[in-house]
């Protein structure tokens, strides 16, 4: 079968859901049978989302394959259940990158290098680069921003010819736009909409299907209006009514036949969409016996996105264990050594977040002493690990002054220090420890329990690591090392013998966590928090 190409592209307003959009489609077509990818096309000049902060940009996603990516292809993951890699990601930083490389070797020798075509063909050749692998029955191309946006104008071009040079049935667009309820007037307005597809069909893009979100139910008379005035048929214009979950939204599109309607543009004779197993997972989602709270320590509290992977992979592990998480975010900085017991007391367990920089990390680790002196489940994420193996070292050794030198530089004992090829790295874009990396587990260790296997695979993304110096010392005074490089030694796990559950990753599991395969250490933290509560200790130590 010819690859089939879809284009979603979004209009009137940003964080409309174009990714989950994008994702539900891979997910009903994936669920007829189809090998399905998607990548996304980010109009920024950053290379890739790499050396942007939360607050810019949300989590920055790491793929098997060491690439720094947008968030959504988190999503892609999560709904897809397959491993996304770097070509699953492009920005104009790239694209531009690539096609000055060429000018400088001399591969447009004479001639002026353009947008038009020099900028849009290499745009045309990547939108088209995983079709040609052979290993995909369809590529969704997600275009970030919104229409009508200056720099992502070449993106929308590049649609507008492969709309033409493609055969018509191998190519659909699907614009995801916002009908506004206005309270005032009680209404819901479809001219944004309108101006939305007009905008793009200026472009030389006509859309194939629109998408409308509502925060209500667009009547079918509304829908009519829609699709007579932007030019396709009533059936093809779908609504997406906010959701509850994410993870709904496929089946709110399959029961609109948006799955359908692909299927027939596409010309394709496929057995119809088995959401079963979906649609079980939703319902064990949804309906649960138990609940827990949780302390997420970190410094991003008012930012959603900055732990994305994290929040979704305890709803995949809630889940499992009958049980509703409700995590809490807790400012790393608002915590120290006199009022933590009131802080965090109250909660089932504590997660001290993944972070960079040296702000809130004195917070972080009274978290982790608290957690490790009062039996209360803890899990250390990546900077997390880092931060419990200064607490040990400095209230179990006696270290006082233990630190990371990405803190403290002059510290006496660097505990947790930069790795050795690492200091020899001047540029900062791509060059942490990235992607995944194979790790050996310690035989009857908590690690290799939780896994039920002794050698794993996880994602990093870091620059410093548990200094090899201390680490006879710590395991000698009770911090076992539970995971190594097989390579290189370096330590991944640690975890405290006799803790009812303290476990720290050098590694980012949320990465790997999806509906159909939640991530074991957060399914086993779940169920060690739900053990301490059913046993009635939670809030007993505050
Ligand atoms: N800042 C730490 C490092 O670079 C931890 C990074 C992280 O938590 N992702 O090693």
């Amino acid at each position: 079968m010819r690859t089939k190409y879809i284009f979603v592209t979004g209009g009137v307003a940003s964080s409309l859901g174009k990714g989950i959009l994008a994702a539900s489609i891979a997910k009903l077509l994936q669920t007829r049978g189809l090998r399905v990818t998607i990548q996304k096309f980010d109009p920024y000049i950053n290379v890739d989302p790499g050396t942007l902060n939360p607050y810019e940009h949300g989590e920055c996603y790491v793929t098997d394959d060491g690439a720094e990516t947008d968030l959504d292809l988190g999503h892609y993951e999560r709904f897809l259940n397959v491993s996304m890699s770097q070509a699953n990601n492009v920005t104009t930083g790239r694209i531009y990158k690539t096609v000055i490389e060429k000018e400088r070797e001399g591969a447009y020798l004479g001639k002026t290098v353009q947008i038009i075509p020099h900028i849009t063909d290499e745009i045309k050749r990547r939108m088209l680069l995983l079709g040609r692998t052979g290993n995909y029955d369809v590529v969704i191309t997600e275009i970030g921003g919104v229409v009508g946006d200056i720099e992502s104008l070449p993106y929308i071009e590049a649609v507008r010819q492969l709309q033409w040079e493609l055969p018509r049935e191998d190519c659909m667009s699907v614009h995801l736009t916002l009908i506004p309820y206005l309270k005032a007037a009680k209404e819901l307005k479809t001219k944004p909409t309108q101006h939305s597809v007009r905008q793009l069909q200026q472009n030389g893009v006509r859309p194939d299907v629109i998408v409308c979100r509502s925060e209500r139910a667009v009547p079918a008379e509304m829908r009519r209006k829609i699709a007579m005035f932007c030019n396709i048929s009533s059936e093809n214009v779908i609504v997406s009514v906010d959701a509850k979950s994410i993870y709904q939204v496929p089946v709110y599109m399959h029961k609109q036949g948006l799955d359908d309607i692909i299927v027939r543009h596409f010309g394709l004779d496929l057995p119809a969409a088995d959401l079963t197993s979906w649609n079980n997972y939703l319902q064990r989602m949804f309906h649960h016996s138990h609940e827990v709270d949780i302390a997420l320590v970190g410094k991003y509290v008012e930012l959603q996105d900055a732990y994305k992977s994290i929040l979704e992979s305890f709803i995949h592990a809630g889940a499992v264990n009958d049980c509703k998480v409700h995590v809490h975010t807790v400012h790393s900085e608002h915590i120290n050594a006199d009022n933590v017991a009131e802080q965090l007391g109250s909660f089932d367990g504590i997660l001290v977040a993944p972070g960079f920089g040296s702000r809130g990390l004195e917070g972080k680790i009274a978290a982790v002493r608290y957690a490790r002196e009062n039996g209360v489940p803890f899990f250390g994420i990546c900077l997390g690990m880092q931060m419990a193996v200064i607490e040990f070292a400095r209230n179990v050794l006696g270290l006082q002054d233990a630190d990371s030198t990405e803190a403290n530089p002059d510290t006496a004992n660097p505990v947790i220090d930069m790795m050795e090829d690492q200091k020899k790295t001047v540029i900062k874009g791509g060059t942490m420890r990235l992607g995944a990396y194979p790790c050996a587990l310690k035989p009857g260790s908590l690690a290799a329990t939780i896994y039920g296997r002794q050698e794993i695979s996880e994602r990093h993304r870091h620059r410093y690591e548990l200094n090899a110096a201390y680490e006879a010392e710590l395991e000698k005074a009770g911090l076992m090392v539970s995971g190594v490089n097989p390579a290189s030694g370096l330590a991944e796990i640690v975890e405290i013998p006799g803790h009812p559950f303290f476990i720290g990753v050098q590694f980012h599991p949320e990465l790997k966590s999806t509906p159909e395969n939640p991530h074991p250490i957060f399914v086993r933290f779940v169920a060690a928090m739900l053990g301490r509560k059913t046993r009635g200790l939670a809030g007993s130590n505050a």
